[in-house]
């Protein structure tokens, strides 16, 4: 089924063959390298005067250890960001489209832009959940993927098993679940529905919960033939040997992660509280952000920036989003500064 999906043109690609891709053990004498050494040495990284392991094993066994899930259904790339532009040049011809369901996040569009591929707009309802008629009916012989958000970035809900199924069950395209915020939510990851869903992507990252946003190391988790699809087109050392060496590490940290889950947590609710005090509506939220709406919140947005210098991200003039701003939960102190900076603005 995903060979048929797949774009006709990549369906035999003969991908290229890098050097390391043959042997990975050796006098390396094949790809141009600099045998003296490198010009730095680093405690993040020894031999970083040899190309990486182009299809990243180390951290594809690590990262299947910990998911419960063989390393051929995972795909790693630089960010999630990669894999989204990767998943649309894959599978999605000049003349078909994608489907993104506003507000969402804007990298879905962007790369669908860069790719030259069409986009269907949807909306979601106006209490953020999908409208699954709506969208079952929006689906036409062109539409090859389709991108949920969960929890979606920057409303903060989550999509629940049962629609994902009911859309996977009726679209023979590509689901695509984003969950790079998947950390913070109260209910698990859809990387468990794998081995059934067929025509299902997981996204994930170690951008957020993790705190590795600068190493940029995410992942897709799916059925093997689209994972050996997305090896054969990425560029040949897509992940470099320090950040997939580092996100190896961090998976050796999981406790650390569950710490600072632990922390966000709490201070999203307290965030949310004094936000509510100040008169703020504070949506519901599963990640580590608050969406939030006051009257003219934009002006309040720029005055948070020049005066005090805190940086929310304004959402005006997004679909369903009039007067809202998204506001990431930071540290006890810069919450805490916030929210001083706020009482004084208004
Ligand atoms: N998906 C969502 C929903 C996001 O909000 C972001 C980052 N803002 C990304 C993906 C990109 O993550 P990465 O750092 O892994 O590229």
């Amino acid at each position: 089924m995903i060979n048929s999906l797949v774009r006709s043109n990549l369906r035999n690609f003969k991908p290229y063959s890098s050097a390391r891709s043959l042997y990975q053990k050796g006098v390396f004498m094949d790809a141009n390298e600099n045998s003296l050494g490198s010009v730095i040495s680093t405690e993040y990284g020894s031999e970083l005067n040899l190309y990486p392991d182009p299809l990243s094993m180390d951290l594809r066994k690590a990262l299947g250890k910990f998911l419960a899930i063989p390393e051929k259904n995972i795909f790693v790339g630089s960010g999630s960001d990669e894999i989204i532009d990767l998943l649309i040049r894959l599978f999605v011809e000049q003349n078909e489209e994608i489907i993104v369901i506003e507000p969402t996040y804007g990298m879905y569009k962007v790369a669908a832009e860069v790719a030259g591929v069409n986009i269907k707009n949807l909306l979601l309802k106006p209490d953020f959940q999908i409208d699954i008629p709506n969208l079952l009916s929006e689906i036409n012989s062109k539409t090859k993927i389709i991108f949920l958000c969960s929890p979606n970035n920057p409303t903060g809900t989550l999509v629940n098993l049962e629609d994902v199924e009911t859309i996977c069950r009726n679209f023979t395209g590509i689901v695509i679940v984003d969950e790079a915020y998947i950390e913070f939510a109260s209910k698990s990851s859809f990387v468990k529905e794998i081995p059934n869903i067929k025509n299902l992507v997981v996204l994930r990252t170690f951008s957020k919960a993790w705190g590795l946003a600068g190493i940029r190391v995410g992942y897709a988790v799916a059925q093997e033939v689209l994972i050996e699809y997305l090896n054969k087109i990425k560029l040949p050392y897509n992940l470099n040997r320090i950040s997939s060496g580092l996100a190896v590490e961090a998976l050796k940290n999981y406790q650390k992660m569950l710490e600072f889950r632990i922390v966000i947590l709490e201070e999203r609710k307290k965030l949310a509280e004094k936000l509510t005090d100040l008169g703020f509506k504070v949506f519901p939220s599963e990640a580590n952000f608050l969406l939030v709406s006051y009257p003219n919140a934009s002006d309040i947005a720029k005055r948070l920036a020049v005066n005090y210098g805190i940086i929310i991200r304004d959402f005006n003039s997004k679909p369903l989003l009039k007067d809202c701003v998204r506001i990431s939960v930071g540290s006890p102190e810069q919450n805490e500064l916030l929210i001083k900076s706020l009482i004084k603005i208004l």
